[in-house]
């Protein structure tokens, strides 16, 4: 079973929690087992499972990956749109996670959660797919 769903971004960079919406996804489709893919189409986003709890970690998170990857890095393909950094980053962070499904559940940590990673914000209408196998 194949889903789409579209979100926007708000800031440069952000990390938004999408559990939520995944979990709809999952349970409105009334699957009991098998693997649940959790994929973003985009070159310069990502996607994480990390703790959302804590508002923190986004902050710590975003600010970890700015010391590896600084936005000023002299990149080239900044010549073309300015965004060389965010190229990186989702490249980093990846584009994909998977999930067990068992019993009709998501099968995620007490303390993860699905986050979608923005590293050339503000945008509109970022794509994020759900396919249940
Ligand atoms: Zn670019």
């Amino acid at each position: 079973m194949y889903t789409e769903f579209f979100i926007d971004t708000h800031n440069e960079q952000e990390i938004i929690d999408l559990t939520d919406q995944v979990e709809d996804i999952v349970n409105k489709a009334g699957k009991k087992d098998g693997i649940v893919h959790i994929y973003v189409p985009h070159a310069t986003a990502g996607i994480i499972l990390n703790e959302s709890a804590d508002p923190n970690i986004k902050t710590d998170f975003l600010k970890a990956l700015e010391k590896i990857v600084p936005k000023h890095g002299g990149y080239l393909h900044d010549r073309i749109d300015g965004n060389g950094a965010a190229h990186i980053k989702s490249s980093i962070v990846g584009s994909s996670i998977t999930l067990p499904l068992k019993d009709g559940n998501l099968v995620i940590g007490r303390w993860q959660s699905i986050m979608f990673c923005e590293f050339d914000g503000p945008r509109r209408n970022r794509k994020i797919i759900v396919q249940i196998i």
